[in-house]
Formats: C-alpha cells, structure tokens, sequence
C-alpha cells in the first residue's frame, strides 16, 4: 500500500540530497519517478541543486493553482514514486491533492520541506502544516547547529543579527544594502542570539 511520507528537517540538512538519492535508487531499478517542486522557489530555476553537488533537472514545476492530483493522474500515471521539493510551499488542497495519489493512485508520494518558518509559529508554512496533519509517515532529517547541538529552527538575520518578526518572504536588499540569511540553529542559539549575547 502506497503512503504519504513528510521528511522535514532545517536548512541545510541535505533534503534535496536526500531525494535525489531516493529518485537515483529507484531508477536504478528500471523504476520512473516523477520529480516536482513549486516554482514559489526560484532561485535554482526548475532544477534540484544541491550543495554537494549533484543536480537534476524536475519533471515539472508547479504554482499554486495546479491540481496536482489531475496532473499526475494524466501525465504521469506510469511512475513508481512521486518526490517533491520544498514541500512547504505546496498549498493545503495540493496536499490534499498528493493524499489522493497515494490513495487513488496508488503511487507513493514523498515531500520534503521545512516543518518550521523563521517565526517559528504553526501554520507559517501551510504545505508543511497540512503534512504534519495528514502524513502517513513523519521523519525528521538531522543536522547540526553551529554549536554543535541539533539545529531545529530557520532563524532569519538581517545584517547579522537575528529577527525574529517580519515579512514572510524577504530577500537581499543591495538598495537598502541589508543581507538577509538564514541558518539553521538550535534553541540554545536560538535565545542567545536573541537577548544579544551572541
Ligand atoms: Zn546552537
């Protein structure tokens, strides 16, 4: 029986790796996959990048309005396993949509993405929400806080001190010349950095 699978983890954690080793498993089974991301996340075009390396180009990018349900249904009814990037930026219905997959279809789907936004607060993500509620099966993938504790938030940083509040999507300024980054932390970090002693 096929599931619905959500692998969150904080940035950096080799999400995308992670997929592409599973995509690569299966083909090298005689096995099709289909690869998909919302094309909310432009920065690497409608390809997987990863920082170790290894790319690949998706089967299709999608925005908020496709059913991905009739989608795949249509085009892609022969795959053995449906991986999706940034999964955080899919919307609830579309969620709704990949439970379909699995359950009509029969097809496994896995997503990948963030549980957690930089406020930290429910619901930030919608995509992720949605998939922490209807998930057959949850897994956290791990990595590290520049400490070395677990990191488990994506604090943001404007010119190099932590922000807690703000708009959801903010992007480098060069006009305003503020740099906006992200980095996965722990909680530890998280407080210090926030009370300026760090
Ligand atoms: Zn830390």
């Amino acid at each position: 029986m096929a599931k619905l699978y959500f692998r969150h983890g904080a940035m950096g954690c080799g999400k995308t790796m992670q997929l592409l080793q599973v995509a690569f498993n299966y083909e090298e089974r005689g096995h099709k996959v289909c690869v998909i991301k919302p094309a909310t996340d432009t920065r690497n075009g409608t390809k997987l990048l990863t920082r170790i390396g290894p790319e690949r180009e998706t089967d299709f990018c999608f925005d908020r309005k496709v059913d991905l349900f009739e989608k795949i249904s249509k085009e892609y009814r022969d795959v053995h396993c449906v991986l999706v990037d940034e999964a955080q930026f899919l919307t609830k219905k579309q969620v709704d949509e990949l439970m379909l997959v699995v359950v009509k279809l029969d097809i496994p789907v896995i997503a990948y993405g963030l549980r957690l936004n930089f406020k930290r607060e429910d619901g930030g993500f919608e995509g992720a929400t949605r998939l922490l509620q209807l998930a057959h099966e949850i897994d956290e993938i791990k990595t590290i806080c520049e400490c070395g504790r677990k990191a488990v938030y994506n604090a943001r940083f404007i010119n190099d001190k932590l922000v807690a509040d703000g708009p959801d999507i903010l992007i480098d300024d060069p006009k305003r010349k503020t740099k906006v980054e992200y980095k996965a932390i722990c909680a530890h970090c998280y407080q210090d950095y926030l009370e300026g002693k760090k």
